[in-house]
């Protein structure tokens, strides 16, 4: 038709071409595996990466075949985010905190052809690699590798990258062609695999910059602490080049100390993460009275934030903490509580509630809340219903599963129980699974938790529905104190008074030295649910999963 736009295909190799010729000299600044500091730029970046994708060609893997990684968050793990998607192949990030079987089973559902490892890694794909025979060889991200470790070849990644010149010219093809594939945590039954396209992962970079949404620009030093293998870490690998930002990546130090020297020594402005991460990082900087210098805003998601975290991120140390919702099934990027104008006049308690959500929509995500017979619920801010989300970067079926799609009427069912406002603040209220159900009345496990990390002396804290003879279950929580801290059951118990309606109070509260994680960071509450899920009916579990401590 005449007149229109022209036909551009939103690629990723595009985020990378662009930022080499706009921000060559920007920096890319990573803690290796060996523990030292390394730097470069995105032109150098851009350059390794058509290297990269000669080296996929020489070693003949073909567009739309897998190249899985196993890797911390790197500059060459950049390089193969746009070395892999960019020449055609779908870039496969694996999980490295899953139990080897499981990993085995990822790797031949995908059928992964190649596997790039992070040394670290090695001594895992040794007891992986034998069970994957459609692997062709794997690739050690070094300057050497050691000949006979594996059962199949095992190159060095700077070897393959030294034998190529970069005179590469990336591929152009549909933008609906398959770029990236992620599984879901998976905490019941087999991980599903998600798999995302140029076009979905470009829209959705644009969605994530926008200044109501991470807000991201050339002005920030960008820090994820979120893996390059937990949803492409919320899409930010793609959003540095996209705005020409600073990237800092953080290798394997994610502990509290590694990370506040990195925030400080590199100016990070912006960061983003899981709620267990930013305890550590709290707690590191609580002990050693530090105070952030360049921080602004942290993106907290992948759990709720507790409203007890972002009062102490704000007001103790001037970081405004950005709420987030997402999912592995959309990209991540749902929500973000970010507030409107008409808010500014509000008390700061009342902008702080809305904050402390999960927020509003990004464009081109639309949501609606049902009821279990799937009727739309109303927006009052109040009833709470199953969260439905569509949009051109939600899953529409799983990849090789022979299941029907998981769609409803078009929407993807979440599993997560939310409210919405007038205003249209959405509010997880909890997982499905994991609301309790007391006497026909539901409770929030995560307004328990959020009562207990109110609490001064605790480090963190997990609610589950436990089997009950009168009320078929009732609240149990388990509590991490914190360090030199040891708050007793009963002063828990109490703080509770006055905070929540006495029906809403936990039966018992428990203290253990620490709660189960599961590979990114959540709590396992199926596993505190085989360990304390009858503790009312029968006592204290024989062998528990996470002991509990004497207080
Ligand atoms: P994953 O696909 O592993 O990232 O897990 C997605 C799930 O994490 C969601 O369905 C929610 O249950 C949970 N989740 C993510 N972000 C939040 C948040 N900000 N608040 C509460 N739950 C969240």
């Amino acid at each position: 038709m005449l007149g229109l736009m022209q036909d551009h295909p939103l690629l990723i190799s595009g985020l990378i071409v662009h930022a080499e010729r706009h921000h060559p000299t920007q920096e890319v600044v990573s803690r290796r595996v060996e523990g030292d500091i390394h730097r470069t730029t995105y032109a150098a970046i851009a350059h390794r990466s058509r290297q990269l994708a000669q080296a996929l060609d020489r070693l003949g893997i073909a567009a739309g075949e897998r190249v899985a990684t196993l890797a911390w968050n790197g500059y060459r793990h950049l390089e193969l985010y746009y070395g892999v998607s960019g020449s055609g192949r779908v870039l496969h990030t694996l999980n490295p905190r899953l139990h080897p079987e499981q990993l085995a089973w990822i790797i031949n559902h995908a059928d992964d052809r190649l596997l790039f490892v992070d040394a670290t890694f090695l001594p895992l794909i040794k007891a992986v690699a034998p069970h994957c025979p459609q692997l062709k060889a794997v690739v050690l991200l070094a300057d050497a590798a050691p000949g006979d470790a594996l059962p199949l070849p095992l190159l060095a990644y700077e070897t393959l990258l030294a034998a190529e010149s970069g005179d590469y010219r990336w591929p152009s093809f549909d933008e609906r062609t398959a770029s990236s594939l992620c599984y879901t945590s998976g905490t019941t039954g087999n991980p599903k695999g998600v798999l995302y396209s140029h076009r979905s992962s470009l829209l959705h970079t644009f969605a994530a910059a926008l200044p109501d949404s991470l807000s991201c620009s050339a002005r920030d030093v960008i820090l994820p602490v979120v893996p390059m293998f937990h949803v492409n870490a919320w899409g930010l690998p793609y959003v540095g080049p996209m705005v020409g930002a600073k990237m800092v990546l953080p290798g394997p130090g994610l502990d509290g100390k590694s990370l506040y020297e990195l925030f400080e020594s590199e100016g990070v402005t912006l960061s983003a993460g899981v709620p267990t991460v930013w305890q550590g990082l709290l707690a590191h900087v609580d002990a050693e009275g530090k105070k952030f210098s360049t921080m602004r805003r942290t993106v907290v998601g992948g759990s709720a934030c507790p409203p007890a975290m972002k009062a102490r991120f704000e007001n103790d140390y001037g970081v405004e903490v950005v709420h987030a919702w997402g999912m592995t099934e959309i990209s991540p990027l749902g929500t973000v509580s970010s507030l409107k104008s008409s808010h500014a006049q509000l008390p700061a308690s009342a902008r702080f509630d809305l904050q402390a959500k999960q927020g509003r929509v990004v464009f081109g995500v639309d949501m609606r809340i049902v009821d279990p017979q799937g009727k739309e619920i109303a927006w009052d801010g109040s009833t709470s219903g199953e969260l439905q989300v569509r949009g051109p970067w939600i899953v529409s079926q799983y990849f090789r599963l022979d299941a029907p799609a998981p769609l409803v009427d078009g929407w993807f069912p979440t599993g997560d129980a939310a409210t919405i406002d007038a205003e249209g603040y959405m509010q997880i209220t909890d997982r499905i699974k994991d609301v309790v159900k007391s006497g026909g009345e539901w409770i929030s496990s995560i307004d328990v938790e959020n009562v207990a990390m109110s609490h001064p002396d605790v480090a963190s804290a997990a609610c589950i529905g436990a089997v009950h003879p009168k009320w078929d279950e009732r609240p149990v929580l388990l509590y991490v104190a914190k360090a030199g801290k040891s708050p007793t059951p009963e002063a828990i118990l109490a703080h509770y008074e006055g905070r929540v309606a006495k029906w809403q109070i936990p039966d018992m509260a428990i203290a253990v030295e620490a709660l189960p994680l599961g590979a990114t960071g959540k709590v396992l509450k199926n596993k505190l649910r085989d360990t304390y899920g009858r503790f009312l009916v029968d006592g204290a579990p024989t062998n528990p999963a996470t002991p509990a401590r004497s207080t």
